[in-house]
């Protein structure tokens, strides 16, 4: 991810806050004004996919929560890419359940566009992506 823009941004802090367990290898205790800061370039994905990482994230967490409660290791993010034009969630530790939770958004990254988020095709051509016809249009023109 990169964090020049106001939106990775966000949506990193937003993660960083609302799931601390599964973003842990992600994020570190600084200040006591700042209590965490995401530091790992570890997601790598456009805005058009937010909705689908934060979907499985979150879902991720709540798993978490049990997983402490019960004394249990939890599950940490490692990485989530772009990879053959569709998304890859990567966790160190996998069971059905999460398997199940990342397999749903992977799949439905497949149908929609990375860009903008609105409905998008896998093109199989050039470089692999799931893009829709006005953001295809647009970088054929370099925007
Ligand atoms: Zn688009």
């Amino acid at each position: 991810m990169i964090f020049n823009k106001d939106e990775d941004r966000k949506f990193a802090w937003f993660l960083a806050e609302n799931c601390p367990i599964t973003f842990a290898y992600m994020i570190e205790p600084i200040e006591k004004d700042v209590p965490f800061l995401p530091i790992q370039l570890s997601i790598d994905v456009g805005p058009g996919w937010f909705p689908l990482v934060r979907e499985a994230s979150l879902k991720i967490e709540q798993i978490n929560r049990v997983l402490q409660l019960q004394g249990v290791t939890t599950i940490q993010v490692v990485q989530i890419k772009e990879k053959y034009g569709t998304l890859c969630y990567y966790t160190n530790y996998c069971n059905n359940e999460i398997d199940a939770i990342i397999e749903e958004v992977e799949h439905a990254s497949g149908m929609i566009c990375e860009s903008c988020g609105g409905p998008g095709e896998l093109i199989q051509q050039g470089w692999w992506r799931t893009i829709c016809e006005s953001c295809e249009e647009a970088r054929h023109h370099g925007n």
